[in-house]
């Protein structure tokens, strides 16, 4: 039966919700308070990172806690004056934090990771991207000091049979000579892509969704019911809603009565003009937290997690250590020409939550994709558009549900 559906939230997850919901003759309209694609979907590091699923919440990061709350270089930090609020979330979080959890984590993942490229394959073929996608794979670089949990974190992937190429420091050197050896070593992961404009791709799905017939409606949605969507100065009928609001999710589903510990990791962008070319292919330092990756506005640096809240304004002292890490990885670069602050929505056992509402038959979830949203649009699109149409009825997705936090 074809249903009509709200999707409150047109980043890369609605969209891709909208795009599959779409195709199955399904009527859509699209909510945002801003263009489609303009939350954290439009300034990500673009990678359709398949190889991602070994989760943050690895037991090394209790040990290195201390100095990530007592220093603003690191790769993670905490504005103080948020702490209070973050405590239930983090405290969920560092329960996490084992090997159990994490291998657990990673399994979830995975089992998403695995479509992730066949998926986005199907989108971009009907949608058209040309060349906004790029096939050279992805390399990660690291330290000395990070050898332990790197051997780690391979043997997790490679019991996952994701496929990574372990580099001696020459063969990091001979695949990008341009690096400034800071390195010990790296991984290539072969198969990954990245985009050379987020924005532009999520442009093209957007405008895809317009054909196929959706409507969008400009407005900020303050309230949620059972069946309205209100903002300041209207009101909308649903008999469907898909919410697709990625870390500012939580405002509804408390509204709904349903306690779903979302929060925020932070993170930042910066573009050095002209140095596209210093690097062939993404290259992320596991010291630093940076992602370097060419794109058509530069050279985009993107990472760092930032415990703050979705409220309070951009933190200097993060842009520059996103462009001093920078540095270190290519030290001709010259300062960066923007910086822009993006929030990642993140559920304490980083694992989304995509399924159907506890409360409400009509309302479905699919949200909290932390650091590899922008890679698992198209595969949550593909599932959340099976369990609204019910047609995935052997598909067992309740690994994703929010009731696991009842
Ligand atoms: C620095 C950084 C680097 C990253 N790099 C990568 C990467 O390389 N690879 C990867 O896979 N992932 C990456 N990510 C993560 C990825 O960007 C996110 O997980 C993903 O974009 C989340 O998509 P979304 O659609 O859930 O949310 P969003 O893109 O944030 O979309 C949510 C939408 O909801 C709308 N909205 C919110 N509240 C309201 C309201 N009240 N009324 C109306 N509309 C509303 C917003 O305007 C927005 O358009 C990165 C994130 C950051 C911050």
């Amino acid at each position: 039966m074809k249903k009509k559906i709200a999707i409150l939230g047109s980043g890369i997850i609605g969209l891709c919700s909208g795009y599959h919901l779409l195709k199955k003759g399904h009527a859509v309209t699209f909510y945002d308070r801003n263009e489609p694609g303009s939350g954290a979907s439009y300034g990500n590091a673009g990678s359709f990172s398949d190889y991602g699923a070994v989760p943050l919440n690895q037991p090394s990061i209790i040990k290195n806690l201390p100095s990530y709350l007592f220093s603003s270089f690191s790769p993670l930090s905490i504005r103080w004056s948020y702490l209070w609020k973050i405590i239930p979330w983090a405290l969920q979080f560092l329960k996490n934090c084992n090997e159990k959890s994490m291998r657990d984590t990673a399994e979830k993942m995975n089992d998403l990771l695995v479509f992730s490229l066949s998926e986005y394959d199907r989108i971009f073929k009907d949608v058209g991207v040309g060349d906004l996608i790029e096939k050279k794979g992805a390399l990660y670089i690291y330290g000395n000091e990070n050898k332990e949990q790197v051997a780690k974190s391979n043997l997790l992937r490679e019991e996952l049979k994701i496929k990574q190429i372990v580099l001696s420091k020459q063969e990091v050197h001979d695949m990008e000579p341009g690096l400034h050896p800071v390195y010990a070593g790296g991984i290539y992961f072969p198969n990954s892509w990245h985009a050379r404009n987020p924005k532009k791709i999520s442009d093209k799905i957007f405008a895809k969704c317009l054909e196929m017939g959706a409507t969008f409606i400009q407005d900020e949605i303050k309230q949620i019911q059972s069946n309205t969507l209100t903002s300041e100065n209207n009101t909308y009928a649903f008999e469907h809603l898909l919410i697709t609001a990625g870390a500012f999710s939580k405002q509804f589903t408390d509204q709904l009565g349903e306690k779903i510990p979302l929060e925020t990791e932070r993170g930042y962008h910066v573009h050095f003009k002209d140095c596209e070319n210093m690097i062939k292919r993404p290259v992320c330092s596991l010291d630093s937290g940076v992602y370097l990756t060419p794109m058509e506005q530069g050279l985009r640096a993107a990472g760092t997690v930032e415990l703050a809240g979705l409220k309070n304004p951009p933190n200097p002292k993060r842009i520059k250590y996103v462009t001093d890490e920078s540095k270190k990885m290519l030290s001709n670069l010259p300062d960066p020409y923007d910086s822009w602050l993006g929030f990642r929505p993140t559920l304490p056992d980083f694992v989304p939550v995509i399924g159907e509402s506890k409360k409400y038959e009509n309302i479905f979830y699919a949200f909290g994709h932390h650091h590899l949203g922008w890679t698992l649009g198209a595969v949550t699109g593909s599932i959340i558009a099976k369990l609204i149409s019910k047609d995935g009825v052997n598909l067992n997705f309740s690994k994703y549900s929010s009731s696991r936090f009842s």
